[in-house]
């Protein structure tokens, strides 16, 4: 146990050199973590910035409970989707008037993937990737059903290679610039570039990307984008997702979900469909109110930060954490299934254990929250934001304690719960 001791002493004193060094460290003040709690799982849902507290309890007792309806208009809730969406998209390198906050990432893919196909008729391949999240592979083969179209599962590291080959029968192609599993990150620029060698249209859905990678969807010429908002974000339970058209496709951009909210004059109460003209369009039903209020109060923990800078502090945090796991948990059973290399990694280490469930309940009753992804993957997420060198050293030392000592063969471990 000697070395594991000595391991342990160096680390600590890395994690020391380094928090003290972070330029971010004191961002950790705009959120409310609970004492003595590591939380390594805010790419599944951020942690509490400490601005939405106030902005809901204003929300909803002055905004609702005294203007009424009237706040509509005087509280800017009508223009809320369209200002939310300028919010997220400074933070995708997408200039104003592009981005709309709104429904579910799911609901935003279906229109986005439908006007996708409607921008690129007679083109009946859509791409996308089989190990993309499963909410995207559903919908994707729902489209498909509804338009008539063939969508074929090609990894993203054949993606480029596909194009070249089959590219002008292509639409759209719908992937992810991170594998929510193994953390995996791809190139959006290249990827984008190849989909528009073909003339298809590149989609991303940036539920592992928006607010830890520098994104520049304006620069790369994204063509769609969707997302959600209670990842990276930090915008709470069943935050707004958010889509991303680019201007250049908006006159054209013709989705399925031609709601009331999408016309170019609802309160004109007309029997049938015009659009809006600009990112409006892309409005659905009436918007969620307090969780868009509450996103947006959560983006103020943004301010002043270059997601550069977030980047850097994630790439140093993914880092330490392996290098921790080399350290500690050589023997275990654990295995690595990120991206040693920096440049191909996202914000998060998922390692491999074939215990990963019952692991993953050990480590929390431990005060650390990861999350378990099946059948054997330990995903420990970071949010640059407010994890700290100190709180990835800790995960991993209470990582092999739990593995160490056995606790986790203890039945009450090995229950699923509904969510895991
Ligand atoms: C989290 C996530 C979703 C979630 O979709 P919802 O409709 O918001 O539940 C979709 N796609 C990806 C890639 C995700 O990581």
């Amino acid at each position: 146990m000697t070395t594991a001791t000595d391991a342990l002493t160096a680390l600590a004193s890395r994690a020391a050199a380094l928090d003290a060094a972070d330029p971010l460290a004191a961002l950790r003040d705009r959120f409310l973590l609970p004492e003595g709690v590591v939380y390594l799982d805010g790419n599944s849902l951020g942690a509490l910035p400490a601005a939405v507290p106030a902005a809901l309890e204003d929300a909803v007792r002055r905004q609702w409970g005294t203007d009424l309806i009237l706040s509509w208009n005087d509280n800017g809730w009508w223009q809320a989707p369209q200002r939310v969406g300028d919010a997220v998209g400074r933070l995708l390198g997408a200039a104003p008037g592009q981005v709309l906050a709104g429904e579910s990432t799911s609901v935003q893919l279906f229109n986005a993937l439908t006007a996708a196909a409607r921008l690129r008729p007679g083109r009946p391949l859509l791409l996308t990737d089989p190990d993309q999240f499963p909410t995207d592979q559903y919908i994707a083969d729902s489209v498909g059903r509804l338009l008539g179209l063939e969508v074929r599962r090609v990894p993203a590291r054949e993606l480029a290679a596909a194009l070249a080959a089959d590219g002008d029968r292509v639409a759209v192609t719908a992937y992810g610039p991170v594998d929510y599993r193994t953390g995996e990150l791809y190139d959006v620029a290249a990827l984008t570039a190849a989909a528009h060698r073909a003339g298809a249209l590149a989609l991303w859905d940036l539920c592992h990307a928006a607010g830890c990678l520098p994104l520049e969807l304006d620069a790369h010429g994204v063509d769609l984008a969707v997302g959600c908002g209670y990842k990276y974000l930090s915008g709470g339970p069943g935050a707004p997702a958010f889509l991303y058209v680019a201007h250049r496709h908006q006159d054209a951009f013709d989705q399925p979900l031609t709601g009331w909210n999408g016309h170019a004059e609802p309160f004109a109460m007309e029997g049938s469909y015009r659009p809006a003209p600009g990112i409006g369009r892309a409005r659905v039903g009436t918007p969620p109110m307090l969780s868009l209020l509450a996103l947006e109060a959560a983006l103020t923990a943004f301010d002043g930060v270059d997601t550069v800078q977030v980047r850097a502090k994630s790439v140093s945090l993914t880092e330490f954490l392996l290098e921790c796991a080399d350290r500690l948990l050589d023997g275990l059973g654990f295995t690595v299934a990120t991206p040693r290399e920096a440049g191909r990694r996202g914000s998060q280490v998922s390692l491999r254990h074939p215990d990963a469930y019952p692991l993953v309940q050990a480590l929390a009753a431990r005060g650390v929250i990861g999350d378990m992804r099946a059948p054997d993957l330990v995903r420990l997420g970071v949010n640059a934001l407010y994890v700290s060198h100190a709180d990835v050293l800790a995960a991993v030392r209470e990582l092999r304690e739990a593995a160490v000592s056995g606790e986790y063969r203890d039945e009450r471990f090995r229950r699923r719960a509904a969510v895991t």
